[in-house]
């Protein structure tokens, strides 16, 4: 097995003062400041047109999700914004910067972190080692004391884990590596893809809990998941993928109530 995650390591916040209220209380609430502007991109795999014209936001504060069946592009959506497949059409732009054909590495360096699906981490380095590989694009790493202290708070189970290999951890602890490596690089924005995949539900549970307790301390996410249902219940808005398209963006409280969205991916007759 690889020991290099494919994905571009994690970067960036400034440490955000923590904020009692839950997301779902805050809907709507947190200011209306693009951070993330993804403007009818067009991304392909050769001659595969994966991405037909896709335009979403992330705004200050928001947790945004991206939901829809496989194969839709969720993941694509977020290798054109972190610089893994650059689209031949369209403008990404970031905290008003123009991104789009920026390579990984600098997009990291923006501050957009991403937990990737599948988490890839280093299985024989150990939790904290993998946590440490979260930095190694940061200039000033006086705050790394003070970084690992947040992950460990999030995840108390990595504290007690740190010198435990990241191959050895159950699928729920190696989730909780992943993110919390890509909180350690700062984030200005996080992206995760896929955090409940392959989880026990009580882990699930846990997971959005952590993402809504991230996004409460001022960080904004990008959210891509299968399981709808706890996207849309922890999101403020939330954007339905059909086939590289979005067939509907809405608040992720109304989405809830479509019918459309219902039958389609919550299981409801
Ligand atoms: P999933 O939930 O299954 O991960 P997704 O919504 O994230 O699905 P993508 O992985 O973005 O979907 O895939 C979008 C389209 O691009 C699919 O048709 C897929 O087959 C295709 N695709 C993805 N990766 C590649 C690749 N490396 N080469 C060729 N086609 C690809």
């Amino acid at each position: 097995m690889s020991e290099s995650p494919h994905e571009p390591a994690p970067q960036a916040p400034a440490h955000p003062a923590p904020e009692p209220a839950r997301a779902q209380e805050s809907r709507g609430g947190r200011g209306n400041g693009a951070i993330l502007e993804v403007e009818d991109i067009h991304t392909y795999y050769g001659a595969i047109h994966a991405l037909k014209g896709i335009t979403i936001e992330v705004r200050e504060g928001e947790i945004v999700t991206l939901i829809g069946a496989n194969g839709a592009g969720k993941s694509t959506t977020l290798r054109s914004i972190n610089g893994l497949n650059h689209p031949r059409r369209g403008a990404i732009r970031f905290q008003g910067r123009d991104i789009t054909s920026d390579p990984p590495h600098k997009v990291v360096a923006m501050g957009v972190s991403q937990s990737p699906e599948g988490r890839k981490l280093f299985p024989r380095m150990s939790v904290l080692e993998n946590l440490e590989m979260g930095t190694f694009q940061l200039k000033d790493r006086s705050t790394f004391k003070d970084d690992l202290d947040r992950v460990y708070t999030l995840f108390p189970r990595l504290a007690e884990r740190k010198a435990q290999k990241a191959g050895t951890l159950s699928g729920g602890e190696q989730q909780m590596v992943a993110m919390g490596r890509a909180l350690m690089a700062h984030p200005k924005l996080l992206m995760l893809d896929e955090p409940s995949m392959g989880l026990a539900p009580i882990f699930v549970e846990r997971i959005f809990e952590i993402v809504v307790e991230i996004n409460n301390q001022g960080t904004p996410i990008l959210l891509v998941e299968q399981n709808a249902l706890m996207a849309l219940d922890v999101a403020n808005r939330g954007y339905v993928m059909e086939t590289g398209h979005i067939a509907l963006t809405d608040e992720a409280s109304a989405l809830a109530k479509n019918e459309q969205v219902q039958k389609a991916y919550l299981g409801m007759d």
